[in-house]
């Protein structure tokens, strides 16, 4: 069993977010940084200050599916379709890693004020998890580079 050394847990979480982002905006739209924003962009949570309290904390309204569905209108009126596939994926993504994980996500506020989670026997930060992610990631951006 794997575990993460000590104070690595939220760097490494954060940085699997935008490697899966940019792997997926750039292997399927060719936008890696659209993918790798969009990958992040959920935990910019983090920046809020806390005093602003719920939905505006770490996984509030930034990981349900009203942001992700307003951060693809707003992408659809100022980017072209390879850039609004990149964001939608990788946004996308970043919802179904953490809706997999206990602390879930409240994917449907606010017609549900709670959070959800999907158990699928692994989390999806999970130290094997990330480890198979970043294999799958770095496998398909070097397939995807490759002889350039
Ligand atoms: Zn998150």
């Amino acid at each position: 069993m794997l575990s993460y050394p000590p104070g690595t847990f939220i760097p490494l979480a954060i940085a699997t977010h935008g490697l899966v982002g940019l792997v997926l905006g750039s292997v399927l739209f060719d936008r890696p940084l659209a993918g790798l924003a969009a990958g992040l962009a959920p935990d910019a949570d983090f920046l809020l200050p806390a005093a602003l309290g719920w939905p505006f904390v770490h996984r509030g309204i930034t990981h349900a599916a009203v942001a992700l569905l307003a951060a693809i209108a707003l992408a659809a009126v100022f980017s072209e379709r390879r850039t609004l596939g990149a964001l939608a994926a990788a946004y996308g993504s970043h919802l179904l890693i953490d809706i997999t994980t206990p602390k879930g996500i409240p994917l449907l506020y606010p017609l549900l004020d709670e959070r959800l989670y999907l158990d699928i026997g692994i989390g999806g930060h999970a130290p094997e998890t990330t480890l198979t992610l970043w294999v799958l990631c770095l496998g398909a951006i070097g397939y995807r580079y490759r002889g350039r």
